[in-house]
């Protein structure tokens, strides 16, 4: 067992502070790792205030977890001591049911989350603690690569926002020739826009944010909509092939169901604590639309997002705080004031505080 440092909510009102615990000893196929860097997903949020109502405390958050190989189980052959390394959502899976053997293992009906999830090591007696912390012990298959060439501060949000708009637009096979739409310019959309572009798209970007218009078009959007007017949004009237929504509050879906094209397909990927308002079934019919859902991504799929961002010099646009304004952080987040994702300095918990 080995002491770590943290920071954690103790309930779901009150202002994350200061939390010692002991991290596992290592099993023959761990890494431990020194988390350097964490980014603040809304995911976090969610959790913190049980807006999902499956909140366990006290809770370590974090799941955009970067750092250092500092030790090793004696059988680890994929990783050395000192490589740059990642974690993400997922910390394990059951590795024998469909979804983990065709490398989907976030569909898993057993996969073990890195925060607000029972650790099997403890049988589940015991809650796994995240990364918001100065160490962390993850079984070798779910430790990813990252390349030397990327800054690891701006690659932390690749591990949640990254992936989670990265493997959408994989699935459907946006690229050259295809108009998309990305909704919602925070972490997880920013990094969309990103990608979108990179794919080769024609990529709009709607925002309920007018002051954020030139830094969407700075991140790669062709086009930018303020999505509440209704003028600008219904000069797209049936012209996307796939839009991928990522914002974290129940809204109007029709709105945009009526911009997709015959068989477009709208992706939520956020998750807001109520749901939206039920869709109109006659914009779906008619031309035969979708709304479809997607979580995360699989490890295999997460390691080819940040091998395309080394390539592509891809990483995300952060703000880099201590974790002693973490508190202040969640506050900007809810105000959609951030550009575009938190990232912890987890140097920072080595200061004394009063
Ligand atoms: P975020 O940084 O807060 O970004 C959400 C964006 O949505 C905001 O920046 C804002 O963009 C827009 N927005 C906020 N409130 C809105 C409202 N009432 N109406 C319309 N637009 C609004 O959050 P995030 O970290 O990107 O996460 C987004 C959501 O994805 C969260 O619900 C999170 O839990 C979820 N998530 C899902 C997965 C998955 O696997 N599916 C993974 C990670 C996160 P504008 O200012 O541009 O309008
Ligand atoms: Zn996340
Ligand atoms: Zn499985």
């Amino acid at each position: 067992m080995s002491k770590a440092k943290a920071y954690a909510a103790f309930n779901p009102h009150d202002p994350l502070a200061p939390f010692e615990f002991e991290r596992r000893e290592l099993n023959a196929t761990d890494v431990q790792i020194e988390i350097l860097y964490c980014g603040v997903c809304h995911s976090d949020i969610h959790q913190v205030r049980n807006e999902w109502g499956n909140s366990s405390f006290p809770m370590v958050p974090g799941h955009e977890i970067v750092g250092k190989v500092i030790n090793l189980g004696s059988e680890v052959k994929k990783f050395t001591i000192g490589d740059n390394v990642g974690v993400g959502c997922m910390v394990d899976s059951c590795r024998t049911c469909p979804d983990c053997l065709e490398q989907q293992q976030q569909y898993c009906n057993h996969s073990v989350f890195t925060y607000n999830c029972p650790d099997p090591h403890s049988n589940g007696t015991v809650s796994n603690y995240g990364g918001y912390s100065n160490h962390i012990v993850v079984e070798q298959d779910f430790v990813l690569k990252i390349a030397d060439n990327l800054d690891l501060a701006a690659t932390a949000p690749l591990l949640c926002a990254g992936i989670t708009t990265y493997s959408p637009l994989k699935h459907w096979k946006v690229g050259a020739g295809q108009k998309v739409g990305i909704v919602g310019l925070g972490g997880l959309g920013h990094m969309g826009v990103k990608f979108a572009r990179a794919l080769g798209a024609y990529v709009v970007l709607f925002t309920t944010s007018a002051n954020k218009v030139e830094d969407a078009k700075r991140l790669g959007a062709h086009e930018v909509v303020i999505s509440k007017n209704d003028d600008e949004m219904a000069a797209h009237t049936q012209s996307f092939d796939f839009i991928l929504n990522t914002v974290a509050a129940p809204h109007n879906l029709d709105a945009f169901t009526n911009l997709l094209k015959r068989d477009g397909t709208l992706c939520l990927v956020g998750v807001p604590d109520h749901p939206h308002p039920s869709p109109t079934v006659g914009n779906l019919i008619f031309k035969r639309r979708s709304i479809a859902g997607s979580l995360i991504g699989g490890i295999q799929e997460t390691q080819e997002m940040l091998d395309f961002c080394a390539a592509h010099n891809i990483t995300s646009d952060i703000e880099l705080i201590p974790i002693q304004q973490i508190n202040q952080a969640y506050e900007r987040v809810l105000k959609s004031d951030v550009k575009y994702r938190f990232v912890i300095d987890l140097a920072s918990l080595n200061v004394e505080t009063a």
